[in-house]
């Protein structure tokens, strides 16, 4: 067994890290937006992806045949992991949820229009699996699709859908048959986000990010764009995430907020003593290097086995997913306790001790803990896929 990245994997690293160096740029990169980095909502991000695209990033684990490279996802988790220290956007939703799904389910015209701007960096997808009574059960969809002719016609509401307010084409679940189990009467669809049927409202965030409502009011989709077979989506979209519940919450993050914490404590001074100096707080910073480090082994071994297998491991995925986004949580509610009542002024604040990221942390990382699935979610899936326990839901 070896822990070290191979020769040519360190190689990429060091590519990875010198273009991040010569494209440096703050409206790019910005590690105080936390998780939410990695999306691709201004124009400047929009034209690092084509850079990247440039890079031949994009697809590195697709099969030749539809444009990729036929290589090992491991480098894509480099990659991803490259860019989240950086607070770049990065690259799961096209390439992974989308790119991934058409490659196994889409039909040919799906492929032909979709996969080339995928590649090329130039298309940006949001995810419509949430409504308001159907978060964790998603399978509780209830958002209307009826057959009009060629197409069909969408009536309902989404709620959450994080990119709406800036995407080019909607990756949306719909209900097709209301008699059918929950599970067997879901079908997934690409909508053009600038349909007029569409009205997309802005929910914030606690940590002052955007997600959307949604509201379809007879969108008609033709029928060629529907994804793979009818009422199988819920079977894709549970697939999906299980890749999502990886690729979109990446480790490095983490470790930025390991790594500010212990600067922190290695130069304040609390009631005029260094802090460095406090056993109390040595420990629990020792502790959570300790969990940090046991984060990014669950994530190794989950894109081990992910380049492994013909499906993606999914309790693996929940595993990680539930260990990481906790850890954030208990990390970001330490550093509040370690750097006292300075901790709550927020980013921007002059003189706020960590440039006021303990504030931002705080608020972010309970967000980490939902989306995705919640952590209570993930354990049902553990409980269940690992151990047969019944399931809750
Ligand atoms: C910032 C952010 C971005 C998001 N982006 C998207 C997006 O782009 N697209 C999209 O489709 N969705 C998105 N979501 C939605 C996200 O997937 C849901 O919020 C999540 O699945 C939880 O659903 P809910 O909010 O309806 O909570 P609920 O499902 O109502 O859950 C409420 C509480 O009950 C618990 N609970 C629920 N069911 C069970 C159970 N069976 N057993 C034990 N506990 C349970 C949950 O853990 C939670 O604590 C986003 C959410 C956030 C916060």
């Amino acid at each position: 067994m070896d822990f070290e990245f191979s020769e040519d994997e360190r190689q990429f690293l060091r590519e990875v890290d010198q273009f991040l160096e010569e494209n440096r740029n703050p409206k790019v990169m910005d590690v105080t937006r936390e998780n939410m980095a990695q999306i691709c909502d201004t124009p400047e991000r929009r034209a690092f992806m084509r850079m990247l695209a440039a890079k031949g990033w994009l697809g590195i684990s697709w099969p030749k045949d539809c444009g990729g490279q036929d290589g090992s996802g491991f480098y894509e988790y480099l990659l991803n992991e490259k860019l989240s220290a950086v607070g770049a956007p990065q690259i799961g939703k096209g390439v992974g949820i989308v790119g991934k799904t058409l490659i196994r389910v889409g039909s040919e015209k799906l492929k032909r229009e979709f996969l080339p701007q995928i590649l090329a960096g130039t298309v940006e997808f949001a995810v419509g699996y949430s409504e308001p009574s159907a978060g964790s059960d998603s399978a509780a969809m209830r958002l209307k699709a009826e057959r009009r002719g060629d197409g069909w016609v969408l009536n309902g509401q989404k709620s959450f859908t994080t990119s709406a307010h800036f995407a080019d084409w909607y990756w949306v679940g719909a209900r097709t048959d209301f008699q059918a189990p929950k599970h067997h009467g879901i079908t997934l669809f690409l909508v053009r986000m600038d349909d007029p049927g569409l009205t997309i409202t802005p929910m914030y965030t606690m940590g002052n990010e955007r997600t959307n409502g949604v509201f379809f009011d007879n969108v008609f989709v033709h029928d060629d764009y529907r994804v793979g077979e009818l009422n199988k989506g819920f079977q894709y979209i549970a697939e999906a995430l299980d890749i999502e519940r990886f690729t979109m919450f990446t480790f490095s993050p983490i470790r930025g907020r390991v790594e500010l914490l212990c600067n922190h404590v290695r130069d304040a001074k609390r009631d005029g003593k260094a802090m460095k100096d406090d056993p109390v707080i040595r420990q629990k910073v020792a502790q959570l290097a300790t969990e940090c480090e046991v984060a990014r082994l669950l994530g190794v071994r989950f894109v081990v086995a992910a380049c492994d297998a013909a499906k993606t491991p999914t309790v693996q995925a929940s595993e990680y997913k539930l260990y990481a986004t906790e850890l954030s949580r208990r990390l970001a509610d330490a550093t509040m306790d370690i750097v006292g009542p300075g901790a709550q002024l927020a980013l921007a604040t002059e003189d706020a001790p960590l440039k006021g990221r303990a504030e931002s942390c705080y608020t972010y990382t309970v967000i980490d803990t939902i989306g995705g699935g919640s952590s209570e979610i993930q354990k049902n899936i553990i409980a269940k896929r690992k151990f047969d326990l019944p399931k809750n839901f």
